[in-house]
């Protein structure tokens, strides 16, 4: 049994699947019923907009986006935030000046790690060709 404090309302709760307690999850359906049937009318919304039509919090909104209950393609995709510094974005996960502040060492992360992974299956070719052909080898006595 797995305790957890809810982040809604902070009471203490079984934790089963959902982040919420069952009150809060209750309500938190009722929620969601009302932010999809908005995005349902209204395609291509803002999530500020959702937000201030429905009087639900961008919070709330934000995470039926990251479960998957609302797709990205139904509302505008303004509504994203910088991961890192939290600023509006248009797509992606960080804005345009933590990009080119992160561009530079991830561009070498990932020449590594392919450098890596690339040497990684030339020796597991290696040592399956090998192996394949023993084996090979035994069958045929
Ligand atoms: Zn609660
Ligand atoms: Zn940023």
């Amino acid at each position: 049994m797995q305790l957890k404090n809810c982040p809604e309302c902070g009471k203490v709760f079984t934790f089963i699947r959902t982040n919420l307690c069952p009150e809060c999850q209750k309500e938190d359906e009722e929620r969601f019923k009302i932010v999809r049937k908005y995005i349902a009318l209204h395609r291509g919304v803002s999530i500020g907009t959702v937000s201030e039509e429905t009087g639900i919090k961008e919070t709330n909104i934000l995470r039926y986006l990251r479960e998957g209950r609302i797709l990205s393609g139904e509302v505008k995709q303004q509504a994203l935030k910088c991961e890192l510094c939290g600023v509006r974005i248009t797509g992606g996960r960080y804005c345009e000046s933590c990009n080119n502040k992160l561009t530079s060492g991830i561009k070498k992360v990932m020449r590594d790690e392919n450098e890596k992974y690339l040497q990684e299956e030339a020796n597991k070719r290696k040592g399956k060709g090998s192996g394949m052909f023993t084996a090979d080898m035994r069958k045929k006595d």
